[in-house]
């Protein structure tokens, strides 16, 4: 496994193994799983993925630009050996580990922003998170040059901004989204899983436990509204005392516009998400399932 912290050791790497496989008569595709580190096997499920391609890279990089000023830049989780070493395991070829300084080596001057999408749900409660994220998704995209790039849907309306953003710029390269992976009792696994406490963990299954209530809810009332959905899930998450929420959303996907007010869900012509917001103490979880899908 190549391990690059420089942009040209990071385009020599790709550049040397396209041509060794050339060589070799194979025609290379580049697979490339951008993260912020702290890996898990949600992690390890998209590297896996990018298997597929003849040369995956991963990049670990907790990029300053997309945390606000009051959030966990600072606390946010970093264990680059283990990283190294589950990167390893799941058969990377080529690892990505830049500082701020080689990402943003001066006063930038561009930003990245998709319009619309990214306004409500995380865009709503976290001012600027998706400019950062465009941004250097874009910068990585340049640096990398994919064929195929792999998301989580962890993060659902990120791979929404992100595919309007490749679409909107031509970008030549094909996002795959990838499911979510949960602990066994259904938590979803997230690098910030570490900050929460026992009694928070405990609750925080909640989210999950609303999301997956979802089926039962719409077979026992199939007049439901998305705002009636809105409320039930309200209603359960604030049974857990530690939950404060920050947003409970039913929209369609992936554009992301709302449901029509009126209208019984069951009766969607979309695909439909719905999205949570939770924080627990200091640490604030996201979750989401797609219904109709
Ligand atoms: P992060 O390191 O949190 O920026 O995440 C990097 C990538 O891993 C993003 O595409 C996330 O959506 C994805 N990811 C994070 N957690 C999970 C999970 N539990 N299941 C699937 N993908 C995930």
């Amino acid at each position: 496994m190549i391990i690059a912290r420089t942009i040209s050791d990071m385009r020599a790497a790709v550049n040397t193994l396209k041509q060794q496989q050339i060589a070799a008569g194979i025609v290379p595709s580049v697979g490339f799983v951008p993260t912020m580190g702290y890996l898990h096997e949600g992690h390890a499920s998209l590297m896996r993925a990018a298997k597929d391609c003849s040369i995956s890279v991963l990049s670990i990089f907790v990029n300053p630009i997309q945390f606000g000023p009051n959030e966990d830049l600072d606390r946010y989780p970093r264990d680059e050996a283990r990283d190294l070493q589950l990167a390893e395991q799941c058969g990377v070829d080529v690892v990505f580990l830049p500082t701020v300084d080689i990402m943003y080596p001066s006063a930038r001057k561009t930003t990245i922003q998709v319009t619309d999408v990214s306004a409500r749900l995380c865009g709503a409660s976290r001012p600027g998170h998706f400019d950062g994220v465009t941004t250097v998704v874009a910068k990585l995209f340049n640096i990398v040059k994919p064929d195929r790039a792999y998301f989580g849907m962890k993060d659902a309306q990120q791979v929404a901004v992100i595919q309007q953003m490749v679409d909107d710029l031509n970008f030549d390269l094909t996002i795959v989204p990838c499911p979510i992976v949960r602990e066994q009792d259904g938590l979803a696994l997230s690098s910030r899983n570490v900050y929460l406490c026992a009694e928070e963990r405990e609750q925080a299954l909640v989210l999950s436990q609303a999301l997956q209530s979802i089926d039962a809810l719409l077979e026992q009332h199939p007049s439901l509204t998305a705002a009636d959905l809105v409320t039930v899930l309200q209603e359960t998450i604030t049974t857990k005392p530690l939950a404060k929420i920050d947003y409970v959303e039913v929209l369609q996907f992936p554009s992301l516009q709302p449901q029509l007010t009126n209208e019984p869900l069951v009766q969607s012509q979309t695909q439909v998400i719905v999205a949570l917001a939770v924080h627990f103490g200091r640490t604030r979880l996201i979750d989401n399932r797609l219904l109709f899908a």
